[in-house]
Formats: C-alpha cells, structure tokens, sequence
C-alpha cells in the first residue's frame, strides 16, 4: 500500500499548464476531467491547452533556447541526477499517481518510477559525453572539425500507458543535450507529467526550458506547432496511425521527427524451449502494463509439439492472476484505461471467438464500475484473424502454432509492425538465426522483458523512426555541424 494518503498526493499535482516557469490557467479558462479507470470518478479537473496557449508555450521555449544551449553539461547532468534521486525518494507518491490515473497495480507503477528515473540518470551522465571529431581532410588541405549542437527547441508527444516513462525517455535526453521542450501528456494521464514537470524545477531547470500543455485538442495545437518554424523536432510516442499523420504535417516543414509507434509483437516458443520460462516470460510480456504496452506480446507462435503444454501451464498461471483496482494491494491486473479500449478489445476477442477461436481462460466482460477485463486465452485462432493483425492493447493471449522454424519467422514477420519480438529457445544457432531474420528492432531471447535505460530502443518498419535509451538516444537531439578548416601550405 503506498504511504502517502491519496487526496494529499491529487492535492498536490498542479492542474495548470506550465509555460516559460508559471502554472497558469488555459487562455479560455477551459479544463477538463481526469478520471479514475478503476471507478470512473473524476481525480482532478486540469486546465485545458488552446492554440494560443502551445503557441505562449514555444514563445518560452523558444525565448529559452539559447541561454540554456550555453549551460554547462555538468550542470544539465546534474538537474537529471537530483531529478532522479527526488524521483526515488518520493516513489510512492509517484507511483500512487500513476495507478489513480492510468490504472495498473502499485506494484507496477514503483516499477514504472524506478524505470523512468533510470532514464533521467542515464541522460544525466550522457550530458557529458556529448563529443565530436576533428580530422585532417583526404588531400590534406583542410581540417574537418565535427560538432554537435541541440536540435533546438522540441515537441514531445507521450501517450497514456507509461505517464512517467514515456515522458522521462524523452525530457531526459533533451534536458541533456540542451534542448528546450514543450510536453503534450495524453488526456487521459496529465497528472504524473505535471508532478515530474514540478520536480524537474525543484531540481533547477530553469524556466521555460520545459513547457507542459495538456489538452484535448491535440490535433489543432499539434498542427500549428509543426508548422511554425521555431520548432526544431518532433518526439512521438504513440499509436502508427497519429504517427502516419504527423509525419505527413511535419514534412511541410522538413521538422526532425523520431518516432515511437505500435507493435505486434510475435511470441515464439520453440520446441527444444524452456516451457515453464516461456510461460513466466509470456506472463511478463502479456499482461505488464494491463497488457497496454506497445511491446506486449500480440502474437504467439507455438512449435506443434509443445503447444498444448505451453497452453495448459499458460491458463493455469493466468488463473493466479487476481483482478481488481490497482491500489487494492492484492490486484495484481488493474483496469484498462476507458471504456473505449475495453469495448474494442472485448469485440477483438468476441469477433476471434465467433470466427472458431476457443477460450481457455477469461473473456467474459465482468460486471460493476470501472474498466476490467480478464486475463484471457485463446488458441485456435483462424488464420489472419484481425486479433493477429492489430495490436490488441489488453491482455489477451491468442496462441497459434507452427510447425517449421521457417514458417514460424515468415508468420512473425507478417505484419507491419516491427517493434519487438520475443523468442524462446535453447539452441544457440537457432537463437541467433532466427534473431537475424526476425524484422524488429528489439528481440527478447528467452526474456519477456526488453525496456532498459542502457539500450536502444525503438522499431523498423512501421513501429518507428529513432530511437530512445542507450548510446544513440541523445543522438535524437544533437544535430551535427561540419566546420572545415582551411590550412594553407607553406
Ligand atoms: P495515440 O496515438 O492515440 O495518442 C498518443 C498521443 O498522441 C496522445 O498524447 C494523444 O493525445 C496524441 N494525439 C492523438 N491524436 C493526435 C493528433 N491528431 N495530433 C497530435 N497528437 C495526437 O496513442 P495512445 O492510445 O495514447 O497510446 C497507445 C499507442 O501508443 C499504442 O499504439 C502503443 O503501441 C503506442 N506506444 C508506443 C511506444 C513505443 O515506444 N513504441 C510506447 C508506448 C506506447
């Protein structure tokens, strides 16, 4: 149970829009509603961005820019280094936040602070190892000196499911390179973003190097700040639909994007695999996050031969899993975040089951307020059912099988999303093989678990464009610049 009392910890966020380092109501005095998905009650009532607000908010960023390009990397380094501690010491108040307004279970959502301060360590000791080159040119007439620079001032998109990750991957390679920000939470979850925004000052950055503005009306606030020249870069995470869109507004301004979208992420288990360990890694990769996270497992793949047992140990252990509100202290599966994800993932599985699929555990809409869906499983999925096409978003199980190493790749690879895939087996050339054929832009062998700070991560093909964490993360926000030298010849 967190130690913090709730109404203390809502109380406390600020429910304006932060901008050049004041909270201040939105221009039209508009706000709306941030709801608790476990009960449906309101949490808060949060200002609501209009145009002239993102518009008041890259005037600061932009007005920031320059002053904060020329503070020293030990001090950008050290902002993120309090930042993290301030965020460690005060996980339960955090992690309160995030269960109240996205759902999962307390347990997760400590995870979840842990992980997003891991981001903002990381970055902090990135800030100082921004480096470039210097070399003689090929005819030795000249020298090329190569150095890198913040992109600039940035638009920071971040979805619901991970309220404090998601933002923290992007602010913390930002705040290292020197680059001012304006966040845009999604609506459902602004209020973890607004707590790390307060923190972020108490640590010492300075106003107006991050701007906050939560809205509904993402698509008209979006569009104009694209399209105005003062911004330098787009960082989205999200849906590949919004995506598609965005890449297409930014392409008018030819803005830098890095782009964090969908999956539809392939679960293989081989025959020579570990069953029980593809079962715990299948429980971790499905049902983390309330099965709301883009590098959930969407897809399993089965070898024939092991299909069953995999499928009997599965619902066995998805029986153990208890349902409930994530501040319930024995919930281990919160609920999903509204009831619109619900209704589309409760009419996934009906149109799966109607079309020949079977239920082996859950898939039955529960009764009583709040957004809950079972832990469920189905096998016998049709071929190219829509349930293996989309991303489910939710956490259920739908198991196939395969026969041949090279159907189970070409089945894995049939799809356009490429963000992740996970593959159980204990033969090493198989792993490695099958590693190198499989299109996504993280593999986890052996492992249902893939989000690290020190790694790179993001997808290929239409998953992503970039990528967060690891030695290129803060590459997203540096830009290079060639200076050549000329040197006359004696
Ligand atoms: P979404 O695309 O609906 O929304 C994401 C963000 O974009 C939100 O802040 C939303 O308000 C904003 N948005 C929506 N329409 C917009 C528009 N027209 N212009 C500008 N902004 C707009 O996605 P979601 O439902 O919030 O999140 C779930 C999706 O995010 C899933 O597809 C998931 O896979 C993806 N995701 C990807 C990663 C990754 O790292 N690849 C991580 C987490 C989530």
């Amino acid at each position: 149970m967190a130690t913090v009392p709730e109404s203390e910890v809502l109380e406390r966020v600020e429910s304006g829009l932060l901008i050049g380092g004041r909270w201040r109501a939105a221009a039209d005095g508009g706000t709306f509603q941030v709801e608790d998905p476990a009960t449906g009650r309101t949490l808060r009532t949060v200002a609501d961005a209009t145009p002239a607000d993102a518009l008041a908010a890259l005037d600061a960023a932009d007005a920031a820019q320059t002053g904060w390009a020329g503070v020293p990397p030990r001090r950008r380094g050290e902002i993120l280094r309090r930042a993290h501690d301030l965020l460690i010491a005060r996980r339960d108040e955090f992690a309160l936040l995030i269960t109240l307004e996205m759902g999962k279970s307390l347990v997760e959502s400590r995870a979840e602070v842990d992980y997003g301060a891991q981001y903002l360590r990381w970055f902090g000791e990135e800030a100082v190892r921004i480096d470039g080159s210097w070399k003689v040119s090929e005819d030795g007439s000249a020298r090329v000196l190569v150095m890198r620079q913040p992109v600039g001032p940035c638009l920071l998109i971040t979805p619901w499911n991970a309220p404090l990750a998601m933002p923290a991957r992007k602010i913390g390679p930002a705040v290292a390179a020197g680059c001012t920000m304006i966040v845009k939470p999604a609506a459902q979850t602004p209020l973890t973003t607004a707590a790390l925004a307060s923190l972020l000052a108490e640590a010492g950055l300075p106003d107006g190097v991050l701007n906050v503005v939560p809205t509904t009306q993402a698509g008209a606030i979006t569009e104009l700040l694209l399209r105005d020249g003062r911004l330098r870069k787009l960082s989205f995470t999200g849906s590949t639909p919004v995506g598609r869109l965005l890449l297409s507004q930014a392409a008018d301004t030819v803005l830098r994007t890095s782009m964090e979208l969908g999956g539809n992420a392939p679960f293989i288990v081989c025959r020579d695999a570990d069953i029980d360990a593809a079962v715990e890694g299948a429980m971790t990769a499905k049902l983390r996050n309330v099965g709301e996270a883009c590098i959930a497992a969407n897809r399993f793949y089965v070898d024939a031969t092991v299909a069953e047992e995999f499928s009997v140990k599965l619902v066995a252990r998805m029986a153990t899993i208890s349902v409930g509100p994530g501040t319930d202290p024995d919930a281990v599966l919160g609920p999903m975040i509204d009831e619109r994800q619900r209704r589309r993932v409760a009419d996934l599985v009906d149109e799966t089951v109607a079309a020949g699929a079977l239920v082996r555990a859950g898939g039955e809409l529960p009764d009583g307020p709040g957004y809950f869906y079972p832990p469920t499983v189905l096998t016998d999925i049709p071929k190219d059912a829509r349930i293996t096409r989309e991303e489910i978003f939710g956490p259920i199980a739908a198991v196939n099988t395969f026969t041949t190493e090279e159907e189970a790749l070409q089945e894995a690879n049939r799809t356009e999303f490429g963000l992740v895939a996970y593959l159980f087996t204990r033969d090493l050339d198989r792993a490695l093989r099958m590693s190198e054929r499989i299109e996504s832009g993280m593999v986890g062998l052996n492992r249902g678990y893939v989000s690290d700070p020190s790694a790179p991560f993001g997808g290929v093909k239409q998953s992503g464009v970039g990528r967060e964490g690891g030695n290129s993360g803060i590459a997203e926000y540096l830009e290079e610049k060639y200076v050549a030298i000329n040197v006359s010849s004696r």
